[in-house]
């Protein structure tokens, strides 16, 4: 252990990996936490004690959580001179199931973003965003409860991976030199360049682990979502690769659009999962038109990125999306908002998202009985019209609590 750094609280027990991907939870197990800048202490504030209250009414003093802080951020830049030191990435690799708070990028830090260095340096190649209407919940559609979805983003390719050179630069002139000497492509000299890589790899485990989500949650749909008509080569190769994933590794347990017009009259066989596909652009208008045919989307970087906002927003929940990134051996639950810090410190922030991630620790843990009783707490405060500052506006008649006074609500609606 280095010198000024905590190692894992005594009390309790690793969580670890067993076969197959499967985590194995003690009774007490140690969960890594990073309370995040900004306003991330007021709503670790206020969620730490909604998340030991959910545990122990589930299950009445026999299993109880060891939290173990892990430095990151301004906090730990202030202890340790190192936003992001290398025991952090050792501590989240160790604890498995970490939940974090959103992180300020540092200004001149030579970051690009905490957030995206951690995903890369732990290889967090999943974004999962589950998407559902909380009941009482302001939102601009009719009828937001028929939006039921998983959302797993490609969280370490595409226009995301970072290889952009300036417009102007000597590197950028120098690609552009490349591509019309070797392939006799113009490209307006003065133009920004960026490279989209997609691999069969990334793509694979990616919709490898949404068709065994689907498995695992009984869910009956996975969609591959993409822009394979103008982008073939990245896009267009997403969605092969997915459906040749799915007929390498999941052949018993799957069907294809064509299969089921073909073969089964339409209908989806019993046991069976459908694996389709859909152009992002046409994906947009169906998640708005008809949400009850989606349940979980598999989709490359960008396209993840803006449709996990439009449907968190198509529920209202913006401010309260719950999103994990993961791996192979650990996950990153995480708020999805920024540090809001104009909020800091103020004990006004909405916690939800915190509280909803919290929700999905659980049950990626296998603790269901916890996250239920986080999502009712939370769903029934709503519904009764005791909401942060964010929804009150939106809510003629609610009563607008703090964001500490909104965690003990929850506590107190668990039922
Ligand atoms: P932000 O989400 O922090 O804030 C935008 C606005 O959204 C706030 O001013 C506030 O009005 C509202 N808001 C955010 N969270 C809220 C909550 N819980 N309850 C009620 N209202 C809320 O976005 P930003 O201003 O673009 O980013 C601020 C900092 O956060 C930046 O340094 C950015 O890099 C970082 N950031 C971190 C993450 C993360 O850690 N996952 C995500 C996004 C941004």
């Amino acid at each position: 252990m280095e010198l000024g750094f905590e190692g894992p609280p005594k009390g309790g027990d690793r969580i670890t990996m067993g076969g197959e991907g499967r985590l194995l939870v003690p009774a007490n197990p140690i969960i890594g936490f990073i309370e995040g800048d900004g306003v991330g202490p007021d709503i670790w504030a206020a969620s730490k004690p909604v998340f030991e209250a959910a545990v122990e009414k589930a299950f009445k003093g026999a299993r109880r959580v060891h939290w173990w802080e892990i430095p990151a951020g301004e906090k730990s830049f202030r202890n340790h001179g190192d936003y992001l030191p290398e025991h952090t990435f050792q501590s989240i690799r160790s604890a498995v199931v970490v939940i974090k708070g959103p992180l300020t990028t540092p200004v001149g830090g030579g970051f690009r973003s905490l957030n995206v260095t951690l995903r890369q340096k732990l290889d967090l190649y999943a974004c999962v965003r589950p998407v559902r209407y909380i009941p009482g919940t302001p939102a601009p559609v009719l009828r937001p409860e028929d939006v039921d979805m998983v959302i797993f983003r490609e969280n370490t390719e595409d226009v995301y991976a970072g290889i952009e050179w300036k417009s102007g630069s000597a590197d950028a002139g120098a690609l552009i030199g490349f591509l019309q000497d070797r392939f006799g492509i113009e490209v307006d000299p003065a133009s920004g360049i960026g490279v989209k890589p997609m691999s069969p790899n990334a793509s694979k485990r990616l919709v490898r682990r949404a068709i065994t989500h689907a498995l695992e949650k009984g869910r009956k749909r996975v969609t591959l979502v993409h822009k394979g008509n103008i982008m073939k080569f990245t896009e267009g190769a997403f969605r092969d690769w997915g459906y040749e994933l799915a007929r390498e590794e999941f052949a018993d347990k799957v069907v294809f659009e064509t299969e089921v017009a073909e073969k089964y009259a339409g209908r989806v066989p019993e046991g069976k999962i459908l694996v389709n596909d859909r152009i992002a652009d046409a994906m947009f208008q169906q998640v708005l038109l008809r949400p009850k045919e989606y349940e979980v989307l598999a989709l490359p970087n960008l396209n993840g990125d803006y449709l996990s906002d439009a449907l968190a927003a198509q529920v209202g929940g913006l401010g309260m999306a719950p999103g994990a990134n993961m791996s192979d051996t650990c996950a990153l639950f995480e708020a999805t908002h920024g540090s809001a810090p104009k909020y800091a410190g103020l004990d006004k922030v909405n916690p939800g998202s915190m509280l909803l991630s919290g929700a999905m620790m659980f049950e990626h843990m296998g603790w269901n009985e916890a996250a239920d009783l986080i999502v009712r707490g939370l769903s029934v405060a709503i519904q009764a019209g005791i909401v942060t500052y964010d929804l009150a506006r939106l809510m003629p008649g609610a009563r607008e609590v703090s964001c500490s006074g909104f965690g003990a609500a929850v506590i107190e609606k668990m039922l």
